[in-house]
Formats: C-alpha cells, structure tokens, sequence
C-alpha cells in the first residue's frame, strides 16, 4: 500500500532522477511534489477545522436541555439560560432571553416565554398562543427522552 503510494506522488521517480544524476529534472519534480504537499495540508487543516465544529456542535447538543419551553445549558452542573428555542431549533443559537415582568423576551426573534409561577400550574390561555413554537422540538432531545 505504501509502496504504491510512494511511487504514485512521485517520490521514486525524484529518488530515480537524482540517482541518475538528472539534477535540475529531480528539482523540478520535488518543488511540484512540494505544491501537492501544501495543498494536501491545507486540505487537511480544513477538514479538521470541519471535524472540531461538528465535534462542538455534537458537545453543546448534549449538554443543552429542553424544559418543554425553553433551552438552558448544562455547563459542568452549573445552568444556564434560558434560551430562546425558536432560535437554537431555527440558527443553532443560543440567544439569552431577557427576563419581564411575567414573562421572558427574546430580542432576537421576539419569541415570548411566559415566567413560570411558583404557586400554580401555568396559565393555559397563554401556552395554547404558543402551540406553534411547541411543535418543533428537535430531533436529536428526543434521543435523550427516550
Ligand atoms: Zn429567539
């Protein structure tokens, strides 16, 4: 396998060419050898770039929870949020919502999430106006409800 690699990019050739003392013919193909070299590495720092933004958003998937309404991460035991869930289901942001008087605020997409109450169970009136935003749960929460 190596062998076959070694002789395809053309190092046995240059290997040749010097041995036969074909000086400037091996210098040639050793500064396009190296072209092909500093292509291949870039080609590679871009897929490893690809693979650690995938790897990221893989990470904050796992650590991102749904209360039925809203995000929160999880970082390390310590919550965060809440997030705005149009925005991390529509972008993949997180956008901080901005706490009201009775409810909270997203001034990204002006989703609205109402406070919870300590005392009662949520008004309904006002979570039925929302039914459209609870539809779109993502995909990859319900592997960890399950
Ligand atoms: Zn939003």
């Amino acid at each position: 396998m190596f062998s076959s690699i070694f002789q395809a990019t053309g190092f046995k050739r240059a290997l040749t060419l010097c041995q036969e003392g074909k000086h400037a013919e091996a210098e040639a193909l050793m500064k396009s050898l190296q072209d092909e070299f500093l292509a291949v590495c870039e080609e590679n720092e871009a897929l490893k770039l690809q693979l650690s933004e995938v790897a990221n958003v893989l990470d904050l998937a796992d650590k991102v929870q749904f209360d039925g309404q809203k995000y929160w991460l999880n970082d390390d035991g310590e919550r965060k949020g809440p997030f705005c869930q149009v925005c991390y289901d529509r972008d993949g942001l997180l956008v901080h919502l901005q706490e009201r008087d009775n409810h909270w605020e997203c001034q990204s997409c002006n989703s609205l999430y109402i406070l919870p109450r300590e005392d009662s169970s949520p008004p309904k009136k006002k979570s039925e106006a929302r039914s459209t935003v609870k539809k779109t749960i993502p995909l990859f929460l319900e592997r960890e409800l399950g």
